[in-house]
């Protein structure tokens, strides 16, 4: 999460998640979903469902993701909760969503967003750059090591990448430790700073000057 208000990704513990660590799922204005994969959008139906019967608010929230976003939301929701139907119910926060288009830089609430195609399982899987109060920041979401990561990862403030696998991996569809600190390693060259989430392995593991976020700790205030 950024600035308290603006999610990456919404696994499906989410709003269980935010809850327990004192934030409440009204505050977010704005949620990036990378790509459709459970770990990254079954979160949706809670959170809609929070917005339809406890958020309140005057501002929409925005939910950003790839082509086909919407139409995955709804067909989540009517798999998660039969007998709603959320085009017919009226929230207490009205949700909009944008689907975006690669590299064509969108403004949402009050920051810029825009997507970097990656690599993974020949997924619409987005990297996003985001500039939120002057700061430069981008976020892998599920990737393998591919050219576009320099694209995502040029000229920020902050880097959050996955982090899946601790040894070197032929897995082409999720960063490894060492691409990590290949990456890691340029963008701090440059003066910026690194995190990983998304991780199988132990904290202890990550290359030298990456931070491992954890759950519920607050990073670069
Ligand atoms: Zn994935
Ligand atoms: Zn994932």
């Amino acid at each position: 999460m950024l600035d308290g208000r603006i999610l990456l990704d919404i696994p499906p513990s989410a709003v269980l998640d935010m809850r327990r660590h004192g934030i409440a799922p009204e505050a977010l204005d704005v949620v990036l979903v990378s790509h459709l994969h459970a770990d990254h959008a079954f979160g949706l139906p809670f959170h809609l469902l929070d917005c339809i019967l406890r958020s309140a608010g005057e501002t929409p929230l925005a939910i950003v993701g790839p082509p086909g976003l919407r139409a995955h939301s709804e067909e989540l929701f009517a798999l998660a909760w039969p007998g709603l139907d959320v085009t017919k119910l009226t929230p207490k926060r009205r949700v909009e969503y944008v689907e975006l288009q690669p590299r064509r830089e969108v403004k949402v609430a009050d920051i810029a967003v825009s997507a970097i195609p990656m690599s993974h399982f020949g997924l619409v899987a987005y990297g996003y750059r985001v500039t939120c109060q002057g700061v430069r920041l981008a976020y892998t979401g599920d990737t393998g090591d591919c050219g576009e990561i320099d694209e995502l990862t040029n000229d920020v403030d902050a880097l959050i990448l996955e982090l899946t696998h601790i040894a070197p991996t032929r897995d082409a569809d999720h960063l490894d430790v060492a691409t990590v600190a290949r990456v890691a390693e340029k963008v701090r060259g440059r003066g910026g700073k690194v995190f990983a989430t998304h991780m199988s392995v132990p904290p202890t593991h990550v290359p030298a000057g990456v931070t491992a976020c954890e759950d519920g700790k607050t990073y670069w205030t």
